[in-house]
Protein backbone atom coordinates (compact mmCIF):
# COMPACT_ATOMS: atom_id res chain seq x y z
CA UNK A 1 0.00 0.00 0.00
CA UNK A 2 1.11 3.43 -0.88
CA UNK A 3 1.20 6.43 1.37
CA UNK A 4 0.67 8.35 -1.56
CA UNK A 5 -0.06 8.15 -5.44
CA UNK A 6 0.48 11.02 -7.63
CA UNK A 7 -0.60 10.95 -10.96
CA UNK A 8 0.76 13.27 -13.45
CA UNK A 9 4.84 14.26 -13.30
CA UNK A 10 4.22 18.16 -14.34
CA UNK A 11 5.30 21.11 -12.14
CA UNK A 12 2.56 20.33 -9.50
CA UNK A 13 3.00 16.56 -9.70
CA UNK A 14 6.93 16.41 -9.65
CA UNK A 15 6.57 19.42 -6.63
CA UNK A 16 4.21 17.33 -4.44
CA UNK A 17 6.60 14.17 -4.71
CA UNK A 18 9.43 16.85 -3.60
CA UNK A 19 7.37 17.31 -0.67
CA UNK A 20 6.11 14.41 0.62
CA UNK A 21 9.22 12.25 0.32
CA UNK A 22 11.19 15.44 1.95
CA UNK A 23 8.49 15.60 4.82
CA UNK A 24 9.32 12.00 5.81
CA UNK A 25 6.32 9.77 3.82
CA UNK A 26 8.11 6.69 2.70
CA UNK A 27 6.18 5.18 -0.49
CA UNK A 28 5.35 7.49 -2.88
CA UNK A 29 5.22 6.81 -6.47
CA UNK A 30 4.61 9.43 -9.33
CA UNK A 31 2.66 8.04 -12.28
CA UNK A 32 3.44 10.03 -15.30
CA UNK A 33 3.32 8.48 -18.74
CA UNK A 34 5.73 10.23 -20.45
CA UNK A 35 8.81 11.96 -19.16
CA UNK A 36 8.09 14.06 -16.28
CA UNK A 37 8.05 17.75 -16.69
CA UNK A 38 4.76 18.98 -18.04
CA UNK A 39 3.74 20.97 -20.93
CA UNK A 40 6.05 23.47 -19.97
CA UNK A 41 8.88 21.47 -21.96
CA UNK A 42 6.99 22.66 -25.03
CA UNK A 43 7.63 26.09 -24.18
CA UNK A 44 11.00 28.14 -26.23
CA UNK A 45 11.24 30.17 -23.34
CA UNK A 46 9.96 30.64 -19.50
CA UNK A 47 11.08 34.16 -18.06
CA UNK A 48 8.28 34.55 -15.65
CA UNK A 49 9.21 31.75 -12.74
CA UNK A 50 11.23 33.56 -9.92
CA UNK A 51 14.64 32.21 -9.28
CA UNK A 52 15.35 31.30 -13.19
CA UNK A 53 16.44 34.04 -15.56
CA UNK A 54 18.46 32.82 -17.98
CA UNK A 55 17.76 34.74 -21.13
CA UNK A 56 17.32 31.97 -24.62
CA UNK A 57 16.36 29.06 -21.72
CA UNK A 58 13.90 26.57 -22.85
CA UNK A 59 10.76 24.98 -20.83
CA UNK A 60 13.08 21.70 -21.40
CA UNK A 61 16.02 23.20 -19.87
CA UNK A 62 14.25 24.77 -17.24
CA UNK A 63 12.51 21.46 -16.34
CA UNK A 64 15.64 19.09 -16.45
CA UNK A 65 16.85 20.94 -12.92
CA UNK A 66 13.81 19.67 -11.50
CA UNK A 67 14.02 16.12 -11.44
CA UNK A 68 17.15 15.57 -10.06
CA UNK A 69 15.76 17.73 -7.13
CA UNK A 70 12.71 16.24 -7.16
CA UNK A 71 14.13 12.26 -7.10
CA UNK A 72 16.52 13.16 -4.18
CA UNK A 73 14.38 12.31 -1.49
CA UNK A 74 13.10 8.98 -2.17
CA UNK A 75 10.38 9.92 -5.10
CA UNK A 76 10.06 7.03 -7.62
CA UNK A 77 8.51 7.75 -10.88
CA UNK A 78 6.97 5.08 -13.05
CA UNK A 79 6.25 5.37 -16.83
CA UNK A 80 2.28 4.18 -16.81
CA UNK A 81 -0.69 5.74 -17.81
CA UNK A 82 -3.76 5.93 -15.24
CA UNK A 83 -6.44 5.05 -16.77
CA UNK A 84 -8.83 5.24 -13.08
CA UNK A 85 -8.94 5.81 -9.50
CA UNK A 86 -11.51 4.35 -7.07
CA UNK A 87 -12.55 4.56 -3.74
CA UNK A 88 -13.21 1.46 -1.49
CA UNK A 89 -13.26 2.33 2.23
CA UNK A 90 -10.15 4.29 3.23
CA UNK A 91 -8.10 3.63 0.62
CA UNK A 92 -7.63 3.80 -3.30
CA UNK A 93 -7.26 2.01 -6.34
CA UNK A 94 -4.98 3.33 -8.84
CA UNK A 95 -5.63 1.21 -11.89
CA UNK A 96 -3.06 1.47 -15.12
CA UNK A 97 -3.54 0.78 -19.02
CA UNK A 98 -3.41 -3.12 -19.37
CA UNK A 99 -5.16 -3.19 -16.37
CA UNK A 100 -2.73 -3.44 -13.53
CA UNK A 101 -3.24 -1.48 -10.38
CA UNK A 102 -1.62 -0.21 -7.22
CA UNK A 103 -3.00 0.89 -3.54
CA UNK A 104 -2.75 3.85 -2.06
CA UNK A 105 -3.62 5.76 0.92
CA UNK A 106 -4.19 9.04 -0.52
CA UNK A 107 -3.86 10.11 -4.71
CA UNK A 108 -2.41 13.44 -5.37
CA UNK A 109 -4.17 14.23 -9.02
CA UNK A 110 -1.98 16.91 -11.08
CA UNK A 111 -2.70 15.61 -14.84
CA UNK A 112 -3.05 19.57 -16.44
CA UNK A 113 -5.20 20.74 -19.40
CA UNK A 114 -4.51 20.87 -22.84
CA UNK A 115 -5.36 23.95 -24.72
CA UNK A 116 -7.56 22.90 -28.23
CA UNK A 117 -5.66 23.09 -31.46
CA UNK A 118 -7.49 24.69 -34.59
CA UNK A 119 -5.93 22.92 -36.97
CA UNK A 120 -4.96 26.10 -38.75
CA UNK A 121 -2.52 25.66 -41.44
CA UNK A 122 1.24 26.53 -39.58
CA UNK A 123 -0.60 26.29 -36.48
CA UNK A 124 1.51 22.90 -35.28
CA UNK A 125 4.79 23.84 -36.89
CA UNK A 126 4.91 27.11 -35.36
CA UNK A 127 3.44 25.96 -31.89
CA UNK A 128 5.55 27.77 -28.90
CA UNK A 129 7.49 29.60 -31.92
CA UNK A 130 5.26 32.44 -31.84
CA UNK A 131 2.09 30.53 -31.75
CA UNK A 132 1.04 30.60 -28.13
CA UNK A 133 -1.73 29.80 -25.88
CA UNK A 134 -0.42 31.43 -22.36
CA UNK A 135 -0.98 35.46 -22.64
CA UNK A 136 0.51 35.46 -19.18
CA UNK A 137 3.64 33.61 -20.26
CA UNK A 138 4.12 34.55 -23.49
CA UNK A 139 2.60 38.51 -23.85
CA UNK A 140 5.73 40.30 -22.47
CA UNK A 141 7.75 38.69 -25.92
CA UNK A 142 5.85 40.92 -27.82
CA UNK A 143 6.09 44.14 -25.61
CA UNK A 144 5.51 47.53 -28.21
CA UNK A 145 4.48 44.68 -31.18
CA UNK A 146 1.14 43.92 -32.59
CA UNK A 147 -0.43 40.35 -32.20
CA UNK A 148 -3.33 38.16 -33.10
CA UNK A 149 -5.63 37.06 -30.64
CA UNK A 150 -7.75 33.87 -31.71
CA UNK A 151 -11.70 33.27 -30.37
CA UNK A 152 -14.75 35.00 -29.56
CA UNK A 153 -14.85 33.10 -25.82
CA UNK A 154 -14.28 34.79 -21.99
CA UNK A 155 -10.30 33.38 -22.33
CA UNK A 156 -9.72 35.37 -25.54
CA UNK A 157 -11.74 38.19 -24.81
CA UNK A 158 -9.57 38.25 -21.47
CA UNK A 159 -6.29 37.57 -22.72
CA UNK A 160 -7.01 40.16 -25.68
CA UNK A 161 -7.37 42.68 -22.60
CA UNK A 162 -4.18 41.74 -20.78
CA UNK A 163 -2.04 42.07 -23.96
CA UNK A 164 -3.37 44.93 -24.68
CA UNK A 165 -1.63 46.66 -21.49
CA UNK A 166 1.39 45.08 -23.27
CA UNK A 167 1.32 45.30 -26.53
CA UNK A 168 1.01 48.13 -29.20
CA UNK A 169 -1.92 46.37 -31.25
CA UNK A 170 -3.81 43.45 -30.24
CA UNK A 171 -5.99 42.32 -33.68
CA UNK A 172 -8.82 39.88 -31.96
CA UNK A 173 -9.90 37.97 -34.73
CA UNK A 174 -13.10 36.08 -33.88
CA UNK A 175 -15.14 33.43 -36.54
CA UNK A 176 -18.75 34.90 -36.04
CA UNK A 177 -20.31 38.44 -35.07
CA UNK A 178 -21.00 37.47 -31.65
CA UNK A 179 -19.42 36.41 -28.93
CA UNK A 180 -19.77 33.58 -26.18
CA UNK A 181 -17.98 36.15 -23.79
CA UNK A 182 -20.16 37.62 -20.66
CA UNK A 183 -21.21 41.15 -22.26
CA UNK A 184 -19.34 43.18 -19.76
CA UNK A 185 -16.09 41.79 -20.63
CA UNK A 186 -16.97 42.39 -24.55
CA UNK A 187 -18.11 45.82 -23.76
CA UNK A 188 -14.82 46.25 -21.76
CA UNK A 189 -12.91 44.97 -25.28
CA UNK A 190 -14.71 47.13 -27.31
CA UNK A 191 -13.75 50.12 -25.03
CA UNK A 192 -9.85 49.33 -25.00
CA UNK A 193 -8.58 52.32 -27.78
CA UNK A 194 -5.55 49.90 -29.41
CA UNK A 195 -7.93 46.45 -29.72
CA UNK A 196 -9.18 45.87 -32.99
CA UNK A 197 -11.97 43.87 -33.63
CA UNK A 198 -12.02 41.11 -36.65
CA UNK A 199 -15.48 39.50 -36.54
CA UNK A 200 -16.60 36.75 -39.63
CA UNK A 201 -13.03 36.38 -39.81
CA UNK A 202 -10.66 33.08 -39.69
CA UNK A 203 -7.25 32.42 -40.10
CA UNK A 204 -6.21 30.49 -43.06
CA UNK A 205 -2.86 30.44 -42.26
CA UNK A 206 0.00 31.00 -40.45
CA UNK A 207 3.30 31.91 -41.62
CA UNK A 208 6.54 31.77 -40.15
CA UNK A 209 10.47 31.37 -40.86
CA UNK A 210 12.92 29.49 -38.97
CA UNK A 211 12.58 32.65 -36.19
CA UNK A 212 9.15 32.10 -35.61
CA UNK A 213 5.46 33.74 -36.67
CA UNK A 214 5.69 36.83 -39.74
CA UNK A 215 1.47 37.30 -39.84
CA UNK A 216 -1.30 35.67 -40.72
CA UNK A 217 -3.48 35.17 -43.81
CA UNK A 218 -7.30 36.56 -42.82
CA UNK A 219 -10.35 35.17 -44.74
CA UNK A 220 -13.63 36.87 -44.40
CA UNK A 221 -16.20 34.55 -43.99
CA UNK A 222 -18.91 37.14 -45.63
CA UNK A 223 -17.30 38.27 -48.46
CA UNK A 224 -14.42 35.35 -49.30
CA UNK A 225 -11.59 37.74 -49.11
CA UNK A 226 -8.51 37.42 -47.71
CA UNK A 227 -5.63 39.64 -46.65
CA UNK A 228 -2.33 39.03 -45.14
CA UNK A 229 -0.82 40.62 -42.01
CA UNK A 230 2.41 41.06 -40.77
CA UNK A 231 2.33 40.34 -37.24
CA UNK A 232 5.27 38.01 -34.54
CA UNK A 233 2.81 36.64 -32.35
CA UNK A 234 -0.47 34.59 -33.13
CA UNK A 235 -2.57 33.49 -29.88
CA UNK A 236 -4.73 31.10 -29.79
CA UNK A 237 -7.98 30.53 -27.00
CA UNK A 238 -10.03 28.17 -28.41
CA UNK A 239 -11.16 26.86 -25.27
CA UNK A 240 -9.34 23.72 -23.12
CA UNK A 241 -9.82 20.17 -22.82
CA UNK A 242 -9.14 19.33 -18.64
CA UNK A 243 -7.29 16.04 -18.48
CA UNK A 244 -9.92 14.82 -15.93
CA UNK A 245 -10.75 11.13 -17.36
CA UNK A 246 -8.66 9.41 -14.25
CA UNK A 247 -11.41 10.45 -12.32
CA UNK A 248 -14.26 9.64 -14.42
CA UNK A 249 -15.71 5.85 -13.13
CA UNK A 250 -17.44 4.17 -15.98
CA UNK A 251 -21.03 5.34 -15.26
CA UNK A 252 -19.75 8.97 -16.95
CA UNK A 253 -19.82 10.46 -13.06
CA UNK A 254 -16.92 11.53 -11.32
CA UNK A 255 -15.61 10.46 -7.98
CA UNK A 256 -15.55 13.78 -7.06
CA UNK A 257 -17.07 17.38 -7.58
CA UNK A 258 -16.07 19.05 -10.91
CA UNK A 259 -17.46 22.04 -11.73
CA UNK A 260 -19.30 23.00 -15.27
CA UNK A 261 -16.23 23.09 -17.79
CA UNK A 262 -14.75 19.47 -15.97
CA UNK A 263 -12.33 21.10 -13.47
CA UNK A 264 -11.78 19.90 -10.20
CA UNK A 265 -13.28 21.72 -7.06
CA UNK A 266 -11.16 22.21 -4.33
CA UNK A 267 -11.02 24.37 -1.14
CA UNK A 268 -6.88 26.10 -0.63
CA UNK A 269 -5.97 23.55 0.29
CA UNK A 270 -6.19 21.64 -2.62
CA UNK A 271 -8.55 19.25 -1.10
CA UNK A 272 -11.64 17.10 -3.19
CA UNK A 273 -14.71 16.59 -2.17
CA UNK A 274 -13.25 12.96 -2.24
CA UNK A 275 -11.64 12.26 1.40
CA UNK A 276 -8.00 11.84 0.39
CA UNK A 277 -8.34 12.95 -2.96
CA UNK A 278 -6.23 16.19 -4.04
CA UNK A 279 -6.19 17.72 -7.00
CA UNK A 280 -3.30 20.30 -8.30
CA UNK A 281 -1.97 22.64 -11.11
CA UNK A 282 -4.25 23.44 -14.35
CA UNK A 283 -6.72 20.50 -13.91
CA UNK A 284 -8.14 22.44 -10.69
CA UNK A 285 -10.75 25.55 -10.55
CA UNK A 286 -9.51 28.93 -11.00
CA UNK A 287 -6.23 27.30 -12.00
CA UNK A 288 -3.90 30.59 -13.12
CA UNK A 289 -2.42 28.12 -15.25
CA UNK A 290 1.46 28.98 -14.50
CA UNK A 291 4.31 26.58 -13.16
CA UNK A 292 4.61 28.73 -9.94
CA UNK A 293 1.03 28.41 -9.30
CA UNK A 294 1.17 24.44 -10.39
CA UNK A 295 4.19 24.25 -7.86
CA UNK A 296 2.50 26.08 -4.96
CA UNK A 297 -0.37 23.50 -5.60
CA UNK A 298 1.36 20.39 -5.48
CA UNK A 299 3.21 21.34 -2.05
CA UNK A 300 0.04 22.58 -0.38
CA UNK A 301 -1.32 19.03 -1.22
CA UNK A 302 1.88 17.14 -0.15
CA UNK A 303 1.60 18.71 2.96
CA UNK A 304 -2.14 17.78 3.27
CA UNK A 305 -1.54 14.20 2.85
CA UNK A 306 1.44 14.09 5.48
CA UNK A 307 -1.06 15.16 8.45
CA UNK A 308 -3.68 13.07 6.39
CA UNK A 309 -1.28 10.16 6.34
CA UNK A 310 -0.24 10.63 9.83
CA UNK A 311 -3.65 10.56 11.35
CA UNK A 312 -4.07 7.44 9.86
CA UNK A 313 -1.01 5.71 11.20
P1 LIG B 1 1.05 19.68 -16.79
O1 LIG B 1 2.30 20.45 -16.94
O2 LIG B 1 0.08 19.67 -17.91
O3 LIG B 1 1.48 18.19 -16.42
C1 LIG B 1 0.53 17.16 -16.38
C2 LIG B 1 1.26 15.85 -16.59
O4 LIG B 1 0.34 14.80 -16.37
C3 LIG B 1 1.81 15.67 -18.01
O5 LIG B 1 3.20 15.44 -17.95
C4 LIG B 1 1.04 14.49 -18.57
O6 LIG B 1 1.84 13.64 -19.39
C5 LIG B 1 0.62 13.75 -17.29
N1 LIG B 1 -0.59 12.97 -17.46
C6 LIG B 1 -1.78 13.40 -17.99
N2 LIG B 1 -2.68 12.40 -17.95
C7 LIG B 1 -2.06 11.33 -17.38
C8 LIG B 1 -2.48 10.01 -17.08
N3 LIG B 1 -3.70 9.59 -17.37
N4 LIG B 1 -1.57 9.16 -16.50
C9 LIG B 1 -0.31 9.57 -16.22
N5 LIG B 1 0.13 10.82 -16.50
C10 LIG B 1 -0.72 11.69 -17.07
N6 LIG B 1 3.65 28.70 -17.44
C11 LIG B 1 4.42 29.64 -16.87
O7 LIG B 1 4.38 29.82 -15.65
N7 LIG B 1 5.31 30.37 -17.62
C12 LIG B 1 5.47 30.21 -18.95
O8 LIG B 1 6.28 30.88 -19.60
C13 LIG B 1 4.67 29.20 -19.58
N8 LIG B 1 4.78 28.98 -20.90
C14 LIG B 1 4.06 27.97 -21.47
C15 LIG B 1 4.28 27.69 -22.81
C16 LIG B 1 3.61 26.64 -23.41
C17 LIG B 1 3.90 26.34 -24.87
C18 LIG B 1 2.68 25.88 -22.67
C19 LIG B 1 1.94 24.74 -23.33
C20 LIG B 1 2.44 26.16 -21.33
C21 LIG B 1 3.13 27.21 -20.72
N9 LIG B 1 2.95 27.53 -19.37
C22 LIG B 1 3.74 28.47 -18.76
C23 LIG B 1 1.90 26.87 -18.55
C24 LIG B 1 2.51 25.76 -17.70
O9 LIG B 1 3.23 24.89 -18.52
C25 LIG B 1 1.40 25.02 -16.96
O10 LIG B 1 0.64 25.93 -16.20
C26 LIG B 1 1.96 23.95 -16.03
O11 LIG B 1 2.79 23.06 -16.74
C27 LIG B 1 0.85 23.17 -15.36
O12 LIG B 1 1.42 22.16 -14.59
P2 LIG B 1 0.61 20.86 -14.15
O13 LIG B 1 1.59 20.03 -13.40
O14 LIG B 1 -0.67 21.24 -13.57
O15 LIG B 1 0.21 20.13 -15.52
P1 LIG C 1 -14.91 28.75 -25.20
O1 LIG C 1 -15.96 29.48 -24.45
O2 LIG C 1 -15.18 27.37 -25.66
O3 LIG C 1 -14.53 29.66 -26.45
C1 LIG C 1 -13.68 29.19 -27.43
C2 LIG C 1 -13.71 30.19 -28.57
O4 LIG C 1 -12.82 29.74 -29.58
C3 LIG C 1 -15.11 30.32 -29.20
O5 LIG C 1 -15.40 31.68 -29.45
C4 LIG C 1 -14.97 29.54 -30.50
O6 LIG C 1 -15.74 30.10 -31.55
C5 LIG C 1 -13.50 29.71 -30.82
N1 LIG C 1 -12.99 28.58 -31.58
C6 LIG C 1 -12.99 27.27 -31.20
N2 LIG C 1 -12.43 26.51 -32.16
C7 LIG C 1 -12.09 27.37 -33.17
C8 LIG C 1 -11.49 27.18 -34.44
N3 LIG C 1 -11.11 25.97 -34.88
N4 LIG C 1 -11.29 28.27 -35.21
C9 LIG C 1 -11.66 29.50 -34.79
N5 LIG C 1 -12.23 29.74 -33.60
C10 LIG C 1 -12.44 28.68 -32.79
O7 LIG C 1 -13.52 28.66 -24.36
P2 LIG C 1 -12.94 29.65 -23.24
O8 LIG C 1 -13.02 31.05 -23.68
O9 LIG C 1 -11.59 29.10 -22.89
O10 LIG C 1 -13.92 29.44 -22.02
C11 LIG C 1 -14.16 28.12 -21.49
C12 LIG C 1 -15.19 28.22 -20.37
O11 LIG C 1 -14.58 28.91 -19.28
C13 LIG C 1 -16.39 29.04 -20.80
O12 LIG C 1 -17.54 28.49 -20.27
C14 LIG C 1 -16.13 30.41 -20.21
O13 LIG C 1 -17.30 31.14 -19.92
C15 LIG C 1 -15.34 30.05 -18.97
N6 LIG C 1 -14.46 31.15 -18.58
C16 LIG C 1 -14.97 32.04 -17.70
C17 LIG C 1 -14.20 33.14 -17.33
C18 LIG C 1 -14.78 34.11 -16.39
O14 LIG C 1 -15.89 33.88 -15.94
N7 LIG C 1 -14.10 35.18 -16.04
C19 LIG C 1 -12.91 33.32 -17.87
C20 LIG C 1 -12.44 32.38 -18.80
C21 LIG C 1 -13.23 31.30 -19.15
P3 LIG C 1 -17.36 30.00 -31.52
O15 LIG C 1 -17.80 31.00 -30.50
O16 LIG C 1 -17.74 30.36 -32.91
O17 LIG C 1 -17.68 28.58 -31.15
Amino acid sequence: MLDCAIIGGGPAGLTAGLYATRGGLKRVVMFEMGMPGGQITQSSEIENYPGFYEHGKTGMDFMDTWQEQCFAFGLVHEMKKVIGVAKTGDHFTVTFEGGDSVEAMSVIVGTGSTPKRTGIKGESELWGKGVSTCATCDGFFYKGKSVIVLGGGDTALEEAHYLSNICEKVILVHRRDSFRASPSTVERVERTANIEIITDTVIEEIVGDMMGVTGVTLKNLKTEESRQLEVPGVFIFAGHTVNNEVLKEESGAFICEMNEWGQVVVDLSMKTSLEGLYAVGDMRIQAPKQVVSAAGDGAVAALQVISYIQERA
